[in-house]
């Protein structure tokens, strides 16, 4: 399987390229720019094409990752921003070779209707992939459900991605640290959210998985990741997760805490192992 993790651009694109396979990792994600900010930034485009030839060549699929304050339902005066940035995020993964930029399904607070977020969220994709004609994606993610439980189901997923005008240009990341944290999947339920995904289509179109354990219990709708082998879910059910049929060669991506004494070249290492 093709296990990775979240790796800085400290080093460049290039950089996190290499430091990929010197972690044994055979897939990654990374920021295309500084996470705390939606501002557009120009690409080195040399460090991005050579970060896509040395991927292809060490046969390493890419994720990439908007930044934190993306919000595809955002006010009219932040909207724009929103946009600019998320077709900034997208050339840059495009240049890089990656498979498509993750963002997580807009949740819109407090609104006196509720349909407003969806509608929102579908204006802003069709916005957005109206002015986009590469081949990067934009993957949707689903929610732990900390602000709400908008955006936490397969169901949502789906029909969000066939409301919009352009679905062939988006896919989907699960997290499996929301997924169980919202109660969609509570460890036990595998069956029953693998024959939904397969039902609705779902997995058809996942491109990608972010792989972490979650620190808090089911229907906690908490976002914290855990290390694969120390969190609420427990090892078997992350096995039997990882033994489905329903994954093709996908990047499986870990957003977990990496310390020293436990490095994601560790956990790598170690789900490498437990999958024999
Ligand atoms: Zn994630």
């Amino acid at each position: 399987m093709r296990f990775g993790s979240h790796i800085s651009i400290r080093d460049g694109y290039l950089g996190a390229a290499r430091h990929a396979t010197k972690i044994g990792a055979k897939a990654f994600q990374y920021f295309p720019k500084n996470p705390r900010s939606l501002s557009v930034k120009k690409m080195d485009r040399h460090d991005a094409s050579e970060c896509a030839t040395y991927c292809k060549e060490h046969d390493l699929l890419t994720i990439a990752h908007t930044p934190y304050a993306t919000n595809l339902v955002a006010d009219k005066d932040q909207i724009g921003l929103v946009i600019d940035s998320l077709l900034n995020d997208l050339e840059i993964a495009n240049e890089c070779g990656s498979i498509g930029v993750v963002v997580h399904f807009g949740v819109l607070k407090n609104a006196a209707n509720p349909l407003e977020g969806y509608q929102r969220m579908i204006g802003t994709l069709n916005d957005v992939l109206s002015r986009w004609d590469g081949e990067a994606l934009i993957l949707l993610e689903n929610n732990a459900g900390k602000s709400g439980p908008t955006g936490t189901t397969i169901e949502e997923l789906v029909q969000i991605r066939q409301l919009t005008e352009y679905a062939g240009k988006i896919g989907f990341c699960l997290d499996t640290c929301h997924l169980f944290a919202s109660g969609v999947w509570d460890g036990d339920n595998w069956s029953e959210v693998e024959a939904k995904g397969i039902e609705l289509g779902y997995f058809d179109h996942l491109k990608a998985v972010h792989l972490n354990n979650s620190a808090y219990p089911t229907r906690s709708m908490k976002d914290r990741h855990a290390n694969i082998p120390y969190g609420e879910l427990k090892i078997e059910q992350v096995n039997e997760f990882l033994a489905s049929t329903v994954f093709g060669d996908i990047p499986f991506v870990l957003e977990t805490p990496h310390e020293s004494d436990f490095s994601h070249g560790d956990e790598i290492k170690f789900l490498n192992e437990m999958m024999g």
